[in-house]
């Protein structure tokens, strides 16, 4: 098979296309051509060394394909299903071999593509708004790059269950897209300071939750424009990790709540999994939830993906089509 391997960590250089043996499946797992494969800020981490993962990696946290072998004691998926998953390594690849517990199947009115964009951002936001702090109604919400692949879903989201929605964002194409997808008000953080004008925009109150998916840029001015007693959900680090930091500030600033959130712990019970995953592909197929695609490389160029995502010129999801 064809596959993107990375040999040693460092800069998107280190993806290779390369000739590979055709995995098996062991025990407990399938083996899946994979249709399409979806590019996320955690494989840029994978690739860096900075979530280690052994070498030489295959690279590429979900997928969507149809089965082509089952290992022993498999029992949830046979050949010929049309499954996606997540948060296992080695999707960038002509075949990947999953966990039978990693994989959800797709129903016949979603095509792989969507499904393959849909599952890590997808779940993701899902339990951000769900789980990590449940939004409701009437509660004002920031979302910092709004019109990326998490941004565009969690404003979605957020306003199927009634919330109001800040989002950030560094371009005017950029503005046009969160607005489109929903989101109240918009901020150009890129030409003035957000906290301002976030509480602004919240008559001086604040937030009743962030989602920061962007880390280092941001961290302190969540602080400044989020309401007593509100959480901040610091799911990500695009512009870099956050520095160490003084809990005992948090009290000073209003009783706050900082939580580093992360997918595996939100989906390590299947039933939860499929659970997420039954409400997203039913939100796709009743068209309130929209999976923007906005970009889509052959997988022999999935060093130019993670350079387009890297270097901030992407909006919604990018798809390696296999
Ligand atoms: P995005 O499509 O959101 O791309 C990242 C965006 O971050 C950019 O487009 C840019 O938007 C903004 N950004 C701000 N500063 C920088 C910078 N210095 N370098 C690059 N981008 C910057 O990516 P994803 O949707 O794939 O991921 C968003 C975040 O969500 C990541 O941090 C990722 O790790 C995290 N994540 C966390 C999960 C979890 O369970 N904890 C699961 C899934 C994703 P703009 O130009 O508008 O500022």
């Amino acid at each position: 098979m064809h596959a993107i391997v990375v040999d040693a960590t460092g800069g998107p250089e280190v993806l290779t296309y390369a000739e590979r043996p055709d995995p098996r499946p062991g025990p407990g797992q399938a083996l899946v051509k994979v249709a399409a494969s979806g590019v996320n800020f955690i494989d840029v981490y994978h690739r860096e060394g900075r979530y280690p993962l052994p070498l030489p990696l295959v690279p590429g946290s979900e997928g969507a394909g149809v089965v082509v072998e089952v290992g022993d004691g498999v029992t949830h998926v046979a050949v010929g299903d049309r499954v996606a998953w997540c948060s296992v390594p080695g999707s960038y690849a002509e075949l990947a071999v999953v966990p039978e517990r990693a994989l959800v199947h797709v129903p016949s009115g979603v095509d792989f593509e969507l499904a393959a964009a849909a599952m890590l951002q997808g779940l993701t936001a899902h339990y951000l708004t769900r789980s990590t702090y449940a939004v409701r109604e009437g509660d004002q919400v920031l979302v910092h790059a709004a019109a990326g692949g998490m941004g565009l879903l969690l404003t979605q989201l957020i306003k199927l269950q009634g919330g109001r929605v800040i989002g950030t964002v560094s371009t005017e194409e950029k503005e046009k897209l969160a607005r489109e997808a929903g989101a109240d008000e918009v901020i150009r953080y890129d030409r003035t300071p957000f906290p301002e004008q976030v509480k602004e925009l919240t008559g001086g109150r604040g937030v009743d939750v962030v989602y920061d998916g962007v880390g280092a840029s941001t961290f302190e001015g969540d602080l400044q424009c989020i309401r007593p007693r509100a959480l901040i959900a610091l799911f990500g680090a695009a512009s870099g990790p956050v520095p160490p930091f003084d809990l005992q500030r948090l009290s000073g600033l209003g009783s706050l709540f900082v939580t580093r959130p992360t997918l595996s712990h939100y989906v390590a019970d299947r039933d939860e999994l499929l659970g997420r995953a039954h409400d997203l592909f039913g939100w796709i197929a009743g068209g309130q939830l929209r999976i923007q695609v906005s970009q889509r490389y052959p997988l022999a160029e999935a060093r130019r993906a993670h350079e387009d995502l890297e270097g901030r010129r992407t909006t919604g999801k990018l798809i390696l089509t296999v």
